[in-house]
């Protein structure tokens, strides 16, 4: 394999090759902006996106999960904005056709900012830095705005003109009132949602990063406008020191700075407790994916990359060889979605409060892609290791895709036999367990470390007299031997304390 490589092609390569996550219908040429998760790959997410769960949602009292559809009528985003205002800059070179987002295409070769520029000052742009095809040096057209939604017909004889949902939050306001009566809910509540959303981006790319297909994970909280700094979780968080990029940092040119979240509310850099609760555990739940603090930040939106309607937004971004890159949007969206949607639909989206009053509430908007997120974890936590002889992953082991691979030391003298039996045992009380005996031991090593996988138990022909077992840990390749019988509950210690730590 050819050392020129970077660390993203090397990842992007195990991806194909493990079954982790590879091109929709690549047998035939595939389709650019669309990927689907393998056997290895959808275990990784389901897991990534069960612990989210727990951490985000079960976790809360007063956090509603719905399941919504895909599907929408084209009303929904005429209230939502987004048949208006959900577009991106197209220009297309005039010799080879080919399409290209402008913004994208001036801060390649200029290294200028300009997303959210109106298209004529970016066609201005364009013409000013001679800016051509990349493709085939042609010349590109003027820049014109393309609406991102991707949209479909309902129903037979043109039907009934829908589109496929660009966010999941939609849906969550468009079920507001359901919900809210249904759950007898009181102020501050939330409802979360996790699924699928569609973009039809100009230009799909660097892999994983930006999709026309891809998963979320939304919570939208409702508070009372007057309340936003009465969050009851808040004190237990305001001691996280995070790594906040402000507007003002970013307009200066200086760099990120490490603040306590308790400290950033007071001095109004993030504007409200709310959105510093969020703030503040999303940081801590990427730490305990594997990504270091500081590929971790912060960035304040500017004024011309905010929505009109909102009152500040943080995307936490994560750092990749190719740049920072947003992972979750962190958005004030105020009270413009349920506004929208009363009026346009004639419908009351207001709650009682206690003193009998009706209002609005206030929506505070973490949202989450999975795509990203998962993509950055790969990324992390994969080590080139020379003095191993191979290339691994340091997932940790809450989202591993096995807790543990099953290995008969040699597959003769009953050895086998015997590691079956274990393997069964382990699978029965509920354990991710992957089973092996082809190749030597260290190719069975090198196969499931570079899935991720954190054990691996051998059994030997000791096991036959005593039924003791070796494990070993993926992250050192130390190695004890303990009883069968301790298995289940050194498993649990793992998968519990999510690290191997104190078994070596
Ligand atoms: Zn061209």
């Amino acid at each position: 394999m050819p050392e020129a490589r970077s660390k993203t092609e090397k990842v992007v390569e195990l991806c194909k090759r493990r079954g982790i996550i590879f091109p929709a219908a690549e047998i035939y040429g595939g389709i650019a902006g669309f990927f689907e998760y393998g056997p290895v790959g959808v275990r990784i997410k389901r897991k990534l996106i069960e612990d989210w769960r727990k951490f985000f949602v079960e976790s809360e009292e007063n956090i509603y999960e719905i399941e919504g559809c895909l599907i929408l009528p084209d009303k929904v985003f005429e209230a939502s904005g987004h048949l208006e205002h959900f577009v991106d800059p197209l220009t297309q070179c005039k010799s080879c056709k080919a399409m290209f987002r402008a913004d994208n295409l001036i801060e390649e070769s200029t290294g200028k900012f300009v997303e959210g520029l109106p298209p004529e000052e970016l066609t201005k742009i364009l013409r000013e830095e001679r800016i051509s095809c990349p493709k085939c040096g042609g010349e590109l057209s003027d820049v014109k705005m393309f609406n991102l939604l991707l949209k479909t017909e309902v129903g037979p004889a043109g039907g009934e003109k829908a589109s496929l949902r660009p966010e999941t939050a939609q849906n969550i306001f468009l079920n507001f009132k359901r919900i809210y009566q249904s759950m007898r809910a009181k102020l501050p509540f939330g409802v979360a949602q996790v699924g699928k959303s569609f973009r039809n981006e100009i230009s799909p790319r660097q892999f994983l990063v930006r999709l026309r297909e891809f998963t979320q994970c939304e919570i939208e909280m409702f508070v009372d406008p007057r309340k936003v700094n009465e969050c009851e979780g808040f004190e237990r968080v305001k001691d996280v020191s995070i790594r906040l990029y402000t507007a003002e940092a970013q307009r200066k040119g200086e760099r990120e700075m490490e603040i306590k979240v308790g400290e950033a509310v007071e001095k109004g850099l993030i504007p409200n407790k709310w959105m510093g609760y969020f703030m503040a555990k999303e940081f801590l739940w990427f730490l305990s994916l594997g990504i270091p603090r500081e590929a971790l930040r912060f960035r304040q939106m500017l004024p011309e990359e905010t929505p009109h309607y909102s009152k500040g937004n943080f995307d936490l971004e994560i750092e990749f060889e190719f740049g920072f890159k947003e992972c979750v949007g962190n958005a004030y969206r105020s009270d413009y979605d349920l506004r929208r949607h009363s009026q346009f639909s004639g419908e009351e989206l207001a709650v009682v409060t206690p003193e009998g009053e009706k209002i609005i509430p206030h929506v505070i908007e973490p949202s989450f892609g999975v795509e990203r997120p998962f993509l950055a974890i790969l990324y992390h936590c994969f080590v080139e290791d020379k003095e191993r002889g191979w290339n691994w992953l340091a997932l940790p082991p809450k989202i591993s895709p096995f807790i543990a691979g099953v290995f008969p030391l040699v597959s003769k003298d009953g050895l086998p036999e015997k590691a079956k039996e274990v393997y069964k045992m382990l699978k029965e009380s509920g354990f991710d367990v992957v089973y092996d005996e082809k190749g030597s031991i260290g190719k069975r090593y090198a196969r499931i470390d570079e899935i991720g996988v954190p054990l691996a138990i051998t059994i030997d022909y000791q096991t036959l007299q005593d039924d003791t077992v070796t494990v070993r840990d993926r992250d050192t390749t130390k190695q004890v031997r303990v009883k069968i019988l301790e298995l289940k509950d050194i498993f649990q210690r793992v998968v519990d304390k999510n690290s191997t730590k104190d078994i070596f």
